[in-house]
């Protein structure tokens, strides 16, 4: 089986799909391969495509600092992806056919990290690992079983909490909480207890462009 460096060199040579004819790298994803946390966000934008690393402008200062402040972890201990690796042209939604073009890599990620916990950034991340068409505001406020004995916790894209204010900042450190929740329970010699699923009650939803 293919190790995450062997699937990352075919990546970086990928053009399965057309955004391979606009990007500037590939941004196949970086952290711990060991990682017990992954976050999974949508696709690489202008800072991402130019340095060829996941979530390095205001979105990932506003992940990284949730991150630490709520899970206790530092970039270096999570592994970040996103579903296509390349930037779509103007930040514009990735399309199906680009989604499901890039998905094998995405799966492979996950595979070989083998998180215990999933955070999903936004509509396309969680719609993707959850095989959805539900809307994230309706799908966070919980978790969801995924894969052999791991969980996905879905919360908003930060570019999406830094575009709604406080608010939804609120919200998504509330799901980061419920991700550091996940991952102490997943933790050997730990017992879910009676109120594990879902680990936090489910908030009214909120409707976020
Ligand atoms: S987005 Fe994914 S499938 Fe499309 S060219 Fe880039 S790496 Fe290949």
């Amino acid at each position: 089986m293919p190790g995450l460096a062997d699937v990352e060199r075919v990546a970086l040579a990928c053009t399965l799909c057309p955004l391979s004819q606009g990007r500037t790298t590939v941004v196949f994803g970086e952290g711990d391969p060991h990682a017990q946390l992954m976050v999974v966000g949508e696709g690489p934008g202008r800072d991402e495509d130019l340095q060829g690393r996941p979530f390095v402008g205001r979105s990932g200062q506003l992940l990284d600092k949730l991150l630490q402040e709520e899970a206790g972890l530092a970039r270096r201990q999570v592994y970040i992806a996103n579903v296509v690796k390349c930037r779509p042209p103007g930040n514009r939604d990735p399309l199906p056919e680009e989604i499901a073009a890039c998905r094998p890599y995405l799966e492979q990620q996950v595979e070989l990290i083998a998180p215990k916990v999933v955070l999903t950034l936004g509509n396309f991340a969680t719609r993707a690992l959850l095989g959805t068409n539900e809307a994230i505001s309706r799908l966070r406020g919980r978790t969801y079983p995924f894969g052999l004995g791991a969980v996905l916790v879905p919360t908003f894209h930060p570019a999406a909490a830094l575009r709604g204010g406080g608010e939804v900042v609120a919200r998504m450190r509330a799901d980061v909480v419920r991700a550091h929740q996940a991952l102490e329970r997943a933790q050997p010699g730990s017992h879910p207890g009676p109120t594990a699923e879902p680990i936090l009650a489910a908030e009214p939803g909120l409707e976020v462009p």
